[in-house]
């Protein structure tokens, strides 16, 4: 793949990138990611005791957590697969152990996201017997596995260059797209079903856990509710540490022209998602919540409310750089909202990365304000360019 193929007005061949073998993840890559893992996470899990039917058990590999529930019927659900690293299918069959489980116990995975942290290691558990649910949009990435996923990389590099990304940018995006060394091996379709918001597994203990769809984060991306324990496992929906930046997502090719294959705005349907979580919270249904990754968190209420005031500061912002008018690409507004970022860029590849970052958040704002009709797009050399044309509502 060359970075010419990005630019506007080549051709953009799409095709499956192979993976450089030699450019797999390293040992330090492994512990680095291990360190990861807070300690009071760890101290979390080792300092319980006298779990009940429904206390789940944390499974925590390589910087992400699988949450394991004793099923009615018996045997194991896991929230999220987890990451296919070195060691980790290891790590997870041992912890399952110390419940009396073997990996063929697991019957369901419920898959919160297609992301390879997350859906990994499907294709393990669907090997061993289980069945693997995820979100209808999700369904196809976790059947096709990196293959699915890098179909996409040429059309995720080619928005950023159409929003007014420079070479140096997308070069550190291939960079470490490069470097990835998680395995990602396709689920087989018999084992994997689409699951409808609502749908309830039963629990022992009499417990049920409910899926919640909260597209977003990806499109099929779900949470899990325990109403019994008032526990919500939010994935990567709502993160103790981190605000998870929206990505760019094309859930659907274009058979007939694959460069025309639209884009899924992911922030507006993330942000009534947190709002439908808000709802449940200020119900008194979430006592605690499980994340994907880092600590459980036990006041759900301020960290919803923390997520809600990022988005709607930095949307405020976007909406205020455009206001003194004159037409501003995506990338033009990432580097006045990071000019620190700006300046290092683009001889640092790490501030090119989190500009990329930065500029999915920009379009997502974008995405946003384009809902609400504050917006005008004009494409000029192949790059959108967007200008303010009222005052949105506040
Ligand atoms: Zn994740």
């Amino acid at each position: 793949m060359t970075i010419d193929a990005v630019i506007p007005g080549l051709a953009i061949q799409l095709k499956a990138e192979r993976l450089d073998k030699s450019n797999q993840i390293g040992e330090r890559d492994i512990a680095q990611l291990a360190a990861r893992e807070s300690l009071e996470q760890l101290r979390w899990i080792h300092g319980r005791e006298g779990t009940s039917l429904s206390t789940p058990l944390p499974l925590p590999l390589a910087g992400n957590t699988v949450y394991a529930l004793a099923l009615a019927e018996g045997g194991a659900l896991l929230v999220d697969a987890g990451p296919d690293l070195e060691g980790t299918w290891g790590e997870a069959v041992a912890l399952l152990a110390t419940r009396g489980w073997e990996p063929r116990d697991v019957r369901a995975v419920v898959v919160t996201h297609y992301h390879l942290d997350h859906a990994g290691l499907a294709a393990r558990w669907a090997a061993m017997g289980a069945r693997v649910y995820a979100g209808a949009l999700d369904v196809p990435s976790l059947a096709g596995g990196r293959a699915w996923y890098e179909a996409r990389t040429l059309l995720r590099l080619a928005a950023l260059a159409r929003h007014g990304a420079p070479r140096a940018l997308l070069e550190a995006q291939v960079a470490q797209a490069q470097r990835s060394g998680y395995g990602w091996a396709p689920c087989p379709e018999p084992s994997l079903e689409a699951v409808r918001d609502g749908a309830t597994f039963a629990l022992a203990g009499g417990a049920e856990l409910c899926v919640i769809a909260a597209p977003g984060h990806t499109p099929g991306n779900l949470v899990c509710h325990v109403a019994a324990t008032r526990e919500l496992y939010a994935g990567d929906t709502l993160l103790p540490d981190t605000i998870p930046t929206p990505g760019l997502h094309f859930p659907v090719l274009d058979a007939d022209a694959p460069q025309r294959s639209p884009r899924w705005p992911s922030l507006p349907p993330y942000l009534h998602s947190v709002g439908r979580l808000r709802a449940l919270v200020e119900a008194g249904a979430v006592r605690r919540l499980l994340p994907g990754h880092g600590a459980p968190v036990e006041g759900v209420a301020r960290l919803v409310a923390r997520f809600e005031q990022h988005h709607a500061r930095r949307g405020a912002l976007v909406r205020a750089l455009l206001a003194p008018g004159g037409e501003q690409s995506a990338y033009e507004l990432a580097q006045r909202l990071f000019p620190r970022l700006a300046a290092q860029h683009p001889v640092e590849a790490r501030a090119a990365l989190q500009l990329a970052q930065a500029m999915t958040e920009v379009i997502g704002h974008l995405d946003v304000l384009q809902g609400a009709g504050v917006l005008t797009r004009t494409d000029r050399r192949g790059v959108a360019r967007y200008t303010l044309v009222r005052k949105a509502p506040a």
